[in-house]
């Protein structure tokens, strides 16, 4: 009986320590299972991890990509909190986790936008001018809306101030900057011209004195329904005037003719930039009405259409160089004088002929009519009106 019961508690024995075993071995076969999945868990993140100031970045496009379980993350991206962010991001399979947690800067590296109401000013000599009445806003993603700096003078804090040359007294194209600054110290600039017209003088050839109809004939602009054309040329004076609707821009044929021009004058050393193409009626009536305003009807009517009769309504005239009652005398004024008609283009109205076309000398107004009939009037020294018959 001795010897069974031994037996018995050996098999017992035996029994149990296979059970630990397996057990144990359960245990460690799970934990290198769970050790596998940990291990195999990856996240590969952006590169840049400078995040811009109010970026639309979402959180999940911090991660390029992942792999080895469910990608979860305990906060979103701010970017509207400026410095260090930590977010966690973790990976979940089987209940096993894996965290990695990524550093992110949101920074303010942008300036302020500037807006501004006009690429191009053209101010009357003399006129008073202010720098930056031609800025529409300066605002900045972070500061908000800015405000010009006292006296034109920059500070620590945000704002925007202007560089200027321009000179309202002196004809020209000038420039004027605007800077603006965020508290960052961010900048950024945005610039537009200004051009400063001629003084008008009142021409130093004989002085007309076209009476109280200024010249003009009998018939206005609301008075015809089509242009005149004679021989197939348009023609617009005094007493031709154009239907008040006429013209919705510039030729493209004289555009053209007149982009030859000036690569032509370039060629020869000379920039003649446009400063004047088509007007609209209504345009050319503002115009005029500050004209009669400043100098009164009778000197306005030497140097300026009424409406409906100017000439820069057909889209084929242009006012280019500079508005200058010297601009004859000058280089550039010279080579347009002598080969404007290989381009198409005549003086339209030339010196000595203001008793004929009604205006004085302009050096700067050129009138497209082909290149045949530019060369036949620049070369006979007739004006339009001489020319067509029409005087
Ligand atoms: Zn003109």
């Amino acid at each position: 009986m001795k010897s069974k019961r031994k037996k018995y508690l050996i098999i017992s024995v035996i029994i149990l320590v296979l059970v630990v075993s397996m057990v144990l071995l359960g245990l460690y076969l799970d934990q290198r299972h769970k050790d596998e999945l940990y291990e195999a868990m990856k996240i590969n993140f952006v590169e840049e991890r400078d995040i811009e100031y109010g970026s639309a970045l979402k959180t999940e496009e911090l991660v390029l990509s992942h792999e080895g379980g469910a990608l979860s993350f305990d906060k979103e991206l701010d970017p509207f909190t400026l410095g260090g962010q930590d977010i966690t991001f973790t990976l979940e399979k089987e209940g096993v986790k894996r965290s990695f947690v990524l550093n992110v800067a949101v920074a303010d590296t942008k300036g302020p936008v500037i807006a501004l109401k006009s690429d191009q000013l053209e101010l009357d000599n003399g006129a008073d001018f202010d720098a930056l009445a031609n800025v529409e806003s300066v605002s900045d993603p972070v500061d908000g809306k800015l405000e010009p700096y006292p006296d034109n003078k920059v500070s620590e804090a945000a704002g925007y101030y202007y560089e200027s040359d321009v000179d309202v007294n002196k004809a020209g194209t000038y420039e004027v900057k605007i800077h603006a600054f965020d508290k960052n110290q961010n900048e950024t600039s945005s610039t537009y011209q200004v051009i400063v017209k001629a003084k008008v003088i009142p021409s130093t050839g004989p002085s007309i004195n076209y009476g109280a109809s200024g010249g003009y004939g009998s018939l206005g602009p609301e008075d015809v329904t089509s242009p005149t054309y004679i021989n197939g040329i348009l023609l617009v004076n005094k007493t031709h005037p154009l239907p008040v609707n006429y013209g919705n821009g510039l030729d493209n044929t004289a555009l053209n003719a007149f982009y030859a021009l000036q690569a032509g004058a370039k060629e020869a050393g000379f920039n003649i930039p446009i400063i004047s193409g088509f007007r609209s009626y209504s345009l050319q009536k503002d115009l005029y009405n500050r004209y009669v305003a400043r100098d009164g009807q009778a000197l306005a009517d030497t140097y300026s259409a009424r409406p409906g009769h100017s000439e820069h309504q057909t889209g084929l005239a242009l006012d280019v160089g500079a508005l200058d009652n010297n601009y004859g005398n000058t280089n550039a004024g010279k080579w347009l004088n002598a080969n404007c008609a290989q381009y198409g283009f005549i003086l339209r109205y030339p010196k000595g002929k203001e008793h004929i076309t009604g205006y004085q000398y302009e050096p700067w107004h050129i009138r497209y009519v082909g290149k045949d009939v530019a060369v036949a009037i620049m070369g006979s020294g007739l004006t339009l009106e001489e020319y067509l018959g029409a005087a």
